[in-house]
């Protein structure tokens, strides 16, 4: 059983007092090293603890979750910053439906996570409010961009967090820093209320420290939203209802040779160990050639900062958060706003998108990559013809050192190859731990699945984490506060 569970039925039963919890809880975190929390939401945590205490607790999923959010999701009157300076002193003015659904459930949000900023990176070193540290060793990165999510579930701060991936960004961390992070499918979650980034790949997703928790947060974070245009419409499921330990069996599972050869050798190592157990115990194990992954990520690297040049236009110092004030017209201002708001990173982006974009070369780089998109996502239709699931790496290492890839944006893009075409698929993925490798660091399996098939991919995940017996950093009674 998860954490979400165990804490759940310890407030459901009185064992445990809500208030002694939190008080305990939010002393820890604030005190905590890591660099994890950005913000604490003490207030509202008080406020949240009275409504609960008067409730019936069989009503909600969640009831009395500490959750972290990643400071890119909106709670109404809280600031939201995506890590940059741009969006200092900016305060979100609604909930993001994501969240909502959380907070309607019994979770409780209980303060804000670091992140890359705008959610551009892998290493969460692009912070305004610098780098966090990963819990299995504080020299190394947490992995980015949702770097304080993975590192709080991992240091047990939390037993769940919100993250985003847009093209790697829950997985990758979650592979770093040894727990457990869900993609779902394009148009499954919501995205209103989260601050865009290239909306075409954006997605929320779950981050715990078991599979089953990740599928009661997935349970609650899911449905129609008329407020996201990108919002599916589809019948209820319950994702963590009844893992069937025995249905490995027949699964066939595709492994692309590429992401098995390249890497990290002690990762390839864990994750073909992994492979045999789960042979043995009756899934079919493939190897394939994908073929497509060095298209994929320069084609992410076009639609991506496309997107994101027109979606980050708005912040010009007229409607949002910073300004400066250096300049003495209009145009100089959102220049000067622009210039000193926005880290390099965020406008490297910014200045590839508005290229591929601009008149003349609109065709050859934003249509072509378009239509690369389109062979991937079918390379991807046509694997699910013949596997179940395709099985990788998350990421080619375990997670590097602070400072190893700062000034090589190339070899930090990398990190996502076996991610990002994920994402321009819009397909489900899910990171899990799966080992260990020579250092001690944590080594993150990939499982992705057809689209919409979330409950054949938590159901894999499940066998796996079974198999594998991944020891957590922090015990689960630290985290239950026992
Ligand atoms: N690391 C990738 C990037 O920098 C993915 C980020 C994300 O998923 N938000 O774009």
């Amino acid at each position: 059983m998860g954490r979400i569970q165990r804490l759940r039925t310890l407030f459901y039963t009185k064992q445990l007092s809500m208030r002694d919890y939190y008080t305990a809880l939010l002393a820890r975190i604030q005190s905590a090293p890591g660099n994890a929390f950005i913000s604490f939401f003490d207030d509202e945590v008080a406020t949240a603890i009275d409504y609960l205490s008067q409730q019936d607790p069989n009503r909600f999923t969640g009831f009395g979750i500490p959750l972290g959010i990643k400071d890119n999701m909106c709670l109404a009157n809280q600031p939201v910053t995506c890590a940059s300076k741009l969006l200092a002193g900016y305060r979100s003015p609604y909930t993001a439906t994501a969240v909502q659904y959380m907070i309607d459930q019994g979770f409780v949000p209980v303060g804000r996570l670091n992140m890359d900023e705008f959610a551009m990176g892998s290493a969460n070193e692009y912070s305004v409010y610098g780098p966090v540290d990963n819990p299995w060793n504080p020299d190394a990165v947490s992995g980015g961009s949702s770097g304080g999510s993975a590192a709080a579930v991992a240091a047990g701060l939390v037993p769940a967090a919100l993250g985003s991936d847009t093209g790697g960004s829950i997985r990758q961390p979650a592979a770093f820093c040894g727990v457990v992070g869900l993609k779902p499918t394009y148009g499954r979650v919501s995205r209103y209320g989260l601050v865009a980034f290239a909306s075409s790949l954006d997605q929320i997703g779950p981050f715990a420290q078991y599979v089953d928790d990740v599928a009661i947060m997935l349970d609650t974070l899911c449905g129609f939203d008329p407020q996201d245009a990108t919002s599916v419409k589809r019948p209820d499921e319950c994702f963590s209802d009844g893992f069937e330990w025995a249905s490995l069996h027949g699964i066939r599972v595709g492994v692309p040779n590429e992401l098995m050869t390249s890497g990290q050798a002690d990762v390839n190592a864990a994750i073909r160990r992994t492979l045999s157990q789960m042979e043995s115990h009756g899934a079919i194990i493939d190897y394939v050639d994908f073929k497509y992954f060095d298209e994929a990520l320069a084609t992410y690297y076009i639609i991506a900062p496309a997107e994101a040049s027109s979606n980050l236009s708005r912040f010009d110092g007229v409607r949002y958060g910073y300004r400066d004030t250096s300049a003495t017209t209009l145009k100089d201002m959102m220049a000067a706003t622009r210039s000193t708001g926005f880290g390099d990173e965020v406008k490297r982006r910014i200045i590839l998108g508005t290229y591929v974009l601009s008149s003349g070369y609109y065709d050859a780089f934003y249509g072509k990559a378009q239509r690369v998109r389109g062979i991937v996502t079918k390379r991807y239709a046509d694997l699910f013809k013949q596997y179940d699931i395709i099985c990788s790496p998350t990421a080619p290492t375990t997670a590097f050192k602070k400072g190893e890839h700062t000034n090589d944006p190339l070899a930090m893009y990398l990190s996502d190859i076996a991610t990002i075409p994920v994402n321009l698929a819009g397909l489900p993925a899910i990171s899990l731990p799966c080992g260990r490798d020579s250092a001690g660091m944590p080594v993150g399996m990939q499982l992705v699945a057809p689209w919409f098939q979330e409950k054949l991919l938590l159901n894999t995940a499940y066998c796996v984490e079974q198999l594998v017996g991944f020891t957590p950093l922090v015990s689960d009674d630290v985290v239950l506060g026992q």
